[in-house]
């Protein structure tokens, strides 16, 4: 028996960035919303286990390494170090704050929200724990992504930290060996490193961020081990094991040609994440999966169902929180007949890795244009050359401009550096607005600052086209 029956303009599953912002913009077209969140704690990964904690202890070990660096700005500070208990609460702070806000939006009333998991039926009916049926006229998947662990010889049993252990943790572990070279294995390895751990990095491509340039990785490779991280690019691991005493990785060091043992106190598997769709019986609602296991969705984010519409993680292409906002808004708007409305454009996508030196990209790589045998001119000016980056002693990397040759219309830009994130930011409205080098020449750039230095790529490009 079920015990009740309700029914509703949207059914949200998952009321994380991609679930609440398409409830959000239903109940301002005066849609009746049910919003269904099966975790512990509301919030969604960006806020409670993700972009937020994250960049709350990465900020706290920037920090830090300023101050243990003060000899080289003339300054005399003698023992720098991190207090993780104290991170630890200012970071749970911090986090509980943008949470009670997003508990108060979901509990406002707005919305009808069922602290639950839930599986489809059928095609217009998803059913709770406690057996309450919800029907909706349309449907939005939003539950997001969980780390993966893929089939690496004896992984499943080893006890490994993920993610979530590393930002929850109120201490400094004496030693941990990440698995992985993507964004997240590589903001904490560092993070790590910095606290005062030792870190040794295993990452199975030729460069760690592989989604990126081997130029770009590079640089933060060259940083890492600068820091001190134990970085391994090229491996193939043969084998995990643990006991009580820690874990141990033996690897095939192709670069070297050997194979390696690295033994440490800890684990941190950081290879990646999966589409959450288990469990929610998405065959009973007849939606499709990529082979990839994402959502497959078409540029309107409707599933194969059309009144059903997926968002986030769980449908990609892209883990990023900003893409998962947009989604879900577009979805929504979609499904109750908004005008005038455009799909995503993933020309402008935007990237950001919170490593020290930054990694930001935005549009079209040099590479991928000339994969597609598009022409293009490019230009590139070191850090290490420009009065504010060597005043602040950030001298890794460099600004990267790609441009169409005839008109110079900016087709994307690359920065490896500090505020790479900020910085990229110079590029986001001319890109959008279709600006060429030009335009942004005429724009007034401050000196001394960061960002003047994007001006030389800019003006190289201008005078080769002439
Ligand atoms: C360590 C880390 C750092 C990151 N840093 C950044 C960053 O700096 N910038 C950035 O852009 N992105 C970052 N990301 C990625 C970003 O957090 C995600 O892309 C984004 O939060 C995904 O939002 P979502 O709405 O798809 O999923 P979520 O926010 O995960 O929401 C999914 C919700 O669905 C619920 N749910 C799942 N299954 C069910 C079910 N069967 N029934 C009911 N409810 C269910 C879950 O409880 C959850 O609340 C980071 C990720 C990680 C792990």
């Amino acid at each position: 028996m079920h015990s009740s029956v309700k029914s509703y303009d949207l059914v949200c599953l998952g009321g994380g960035s991609a679930g609440f912002n398409a409830a959000r913009v239903a109940h301002g077209l005066a849609k009746t919303v049910a919003i269904v969140d099966g975790a512990r704690d509301l919030g969604g990964l960006c806020i409670l286990r993700g972009c937020m904690p994250s960049k709350t202890l990465l900020w706290s070990a920037e920090v830090l390494h300023l101050a243990q660096k003060g000899r080289t700005f003339g300054l005399r500070i003698p023992h720098a170090a991190a207090d993780l208990k104290a991170l630890h609460a200012r970071k749970k702070k911090i986090i509980g704050e943008f949470a009670d806000h997003r508990v108060r939006q979901l509990e406002s009333g707005s919305y009808d929200l069922y602290r639950s998991r839930a599986h489809f039926v059928d095609p217009h009916t998803v059913e709770l724990a406690d057996r309450t049926l919800l029907r909706g006229k349309r449907f939005i998947v939003a539950t997001g992504s969980r780390v993966s662990v893929p089939p690496v010889p004896g992984l499943a049993e080893t006890p490994f930290w993920t993610s979530d252990d590393v930002l929850d943790l109120d201490r400094t572990p004496r030693s941990v060996i990440v698995l992985g070279g993507g964004i997240v294995a590589c903001e904490l390895a560092q993070f790590l490193n910095r606290i005062g751990s030792r870190v040794v990095l295993i990452q199975r491509s030729p460069h760690i961020l592989r989604d990126h340039s081997p130029a770009a990785g590079a640089v933060v490779q060259q940083a890492f081990r600068d820091e001190g991280i134990e970085l391994f690019t090229d491996t193939r691991i043969a084998h995990v094991a643990g006991d009580a005493r820690g874990v141990s990785v033996t690897f095939e060091d192709r670069v070297a040609g050997r194979r390696v043992v690295r033994r440490g106190r800890h684990l941190f598997n950081a290879l990646g994440r999966e589409p959450n769709t288990a469990g929610l019986a998405l065959v009973a609602a007849g939606v499709k999966i990529t082979p990839e296991g994402r959502v497959a969705v078409n540029r309107w984010q409707q599933t194969s169902q059309p009144h059903i519409y997926a968002g986030g993680d769980v449908c990609g292409p892209h883990d990023i929180v900003h893409l998962a906002v947009a989604q879900g808004e577009l979805a929504a708007r979609h499904a109750f007949g908004v005008k005038d409305i455009r799909p995503l454009d993933y020309s402008l996508l935007l990237n950001v890795v919170f490593t020290d030196p930054q990694l930001a990209t935005i549009g079209a790589l040099a590479s991928e244009l000339a994969k597609r045998h598009q022409p293009f001119l490019s230009a590139s000016y070191p850090f290490n050359d420009h009065g504010k980056s060597i005043l602040m002693d950030a001298n890794y990397g460099y600004v990267k401009v790609v441009a169409e040759p005839r008109r110079g219309r900016i087709l994307g830009a690359e920065i490896v550096g500090h505020d790479a994130g900020e910085l990229i930011h110079c590029f986001s409205g001319p890109l959008a607005l279709r600006a060429t080098v030009f335009d942004l020449l005429r724009a007034p750039w401050y000196h001394p600052t960061l960002a003047e230095i994007i001006t030389y790529p800019l003006e190289e490009i201008a005078a080769r086209i002439g």
